[in-house]
């Protein structure tokens, strides 16, 4: 892409309103502009990231075995009725009423719903498992929306459900979630760790919530310092029994304040022990018969009888996901993208536009990165030199490529890792190997 066809609405100051960094640099770097409290336009910028966070996510569903579909955003009430969430649900639901007096809501959640979907789909238990998931715009009508996208009325999420003949098999689903979710969030290059969340009224230990370690993070987080540091899983087969990897994390300990209990706590080593804030960016659910039992949501057991469903539901916040990660890898420049979710590859500099030695290698540049796929951002403005690195740094791309006069009367360019800071004078050649190598 080259800027000058680019919309990329930069703010010169930051926004007054916007007290956490991923806020104000989404803001300042042109990425999302509020239309109404909670309420988000994504811009270009932002969207790029979005769409790439929720590839990642869908990816990872479907090597688990979830199965993809899309439910609508506005609901009938009536489901909600039938399993008494419509009045439970209180004034964080948007209701609607349509031209035919028909009670309506925007959608914050789906349980309801692919409940309704299940029990008239599937008679047999030889139809399950199921896990089916969609990605889909939710409504929550916070109290205090706030942190930009963060914490925002409307907000993107993959919602997963899986629906089982009986507890231990919920189980085994719980832990293709849970494995799913541990190579999700490694994938996009962040540390996420399941924390125990509240298993509400069903009780047991299938709950967790899945925090991004940050200093503006919402919940208070204690944990045993080697679940932050181990490797994810990686390439496993979803169709195995998953309880070692699972086991092994939920042998260390891990909660965030509402759960903490300070005595287990004191068993772990006091050189392994973490106090930190995190990012709730995704939250894992067995919920038992809770929807089932109310919507009849039954299949033919083995023995023939009819046998109410066991549920669970899995769900990744993919637009606080862009903020979250802003948190984790940011500095005082702005930006700085893991490679995976970055919006471009790389960004081009060309210092002197319109020279027709700096033009040609830029452009020849530009032509190979882009055959490469790496999908470059071409800064072909006629802006001042300073203007266009503050601007690289700010919008965060992996690598840039400056291409001045001076260099080129040497044959090189100058490639510098947004992360490390390193710069290096390299020629027209090795600077393309290096990044697509
Ligand atoms: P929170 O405790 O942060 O209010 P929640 O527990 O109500 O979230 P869930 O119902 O578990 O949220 O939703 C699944 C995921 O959706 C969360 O883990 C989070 O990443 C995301 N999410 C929830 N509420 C919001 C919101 N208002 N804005 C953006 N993302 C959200
Ligand atoms: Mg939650």
């Amino acid at each position: 892409m080259r800027l000058t066809k680019y919309f990329l609405p930069l703010l010169k100051e930051t926004p007054s309103d916007a007290t956490i960094a991923s806020h104000q640099l989404m803001l300042r770097a042109g990425m999302v502009r509020q239309n109404s409290a909670g309420i988000y336009s994504w811009l270009p910028l932002g969207h790029k990231v979005l769409k790439k966070i929720e590839q990642i996510v869908r990816e990872e569903q479907d090597r688990a075995g979830a199965v993809e579909m899309l439910m609508p955003t506005i609901q009938s009430a009536d489901l909600w009725k039938e399993t008494g969430r419509y009045d439970a649900y209180g004034p964080e639901m948007l209701r609607i009423t349509d031209r035919h007096d028909q009670e309506m809501l925007y959608g914050p959640t789906n349980e309801d719903m692919i409940t309704d979907i299940f029990r008239t789909s599937v008679q047999s238990y030889k139809r399950l498992p199921a896990l089916l998931y969609h990605i889909q715009w939710k409504f929550r009508d916070e109290r205090r929306p706030r942190f930009g996208v963060m914490r925002g009325r409307e907000f993107l999420m993959k919602d997963a459900y899986s629906f089982d003949i009986d507890e231990a098999s919920a189980r085994q689903s719980y832990y293709r979630m849970f494995v799913a979710y541990l190579n999700t969030f490694a994938r996009l290059g962040i540390k996420a760790i399941p924390v125990k969340a509240d298993p509400g009224p069903i009780g047991g230990d299938l709950s967790h919530e899945f925090v991004i370690l940050a200093e503006s993070g919402e919940s208070g987080v204690f944990a045993h310092r080697d679940l932050v540091e181990m490797a994810p899983p990686g390439d496993v087969d979803f169709d195995s029994d998953l309880s070692g990897e699972v086991d092994k994390r939920m042998a260390l300990y891990a909660a965030t304040d509402e759960m903490h209990d300070e005595a287990a706590y004191d068993a772990v080593p006091a050189d392994k022990r973490m106090e930190a804030r995190g990012i709730e960016v995704g939250h894992i659910f067995y919920f038992g018969t809770k929807y089932s039992e109310p919507m009849g949501a039954k299949v033919q057991g083995p023995d023939g009888k009819p046998t109410t469903i066991h549920g669970g539901s899995y769900g990744i916040g993919v637009s606080r996901l862009v903020a979250a990660i802003i948190e984790a890898s940011h500095d005082d420049n702005g930006i700085v993208w893991p490679a995976s979710v970055a919006p471009f590859g790389a960004g081009i500099i060309n210092l002197k536009v319109g020279d027709e030695a700096c033009d040609r290698v830029a452009e020849e540049l530009y032509a190979k990165l882009s055959e490469a796929g790496l999908d470059p951002l071409y800064d072909d403005s006629s802006d001042r030199g300073g203007v266009k690195f503050s601007r690289m740094d700010l919008i965060g791309l992996p690598f840039a490529i400056t291409v001045g006069p001076r260099g080129i009367k040497d044959g090189v360019v100058e490639v510098k890792d947004r992360r490390t800071g390193e710069r290096e004078s390299l020629s027209v050649e090795a600077a393309i190997a290096k990044l697509t190598g």
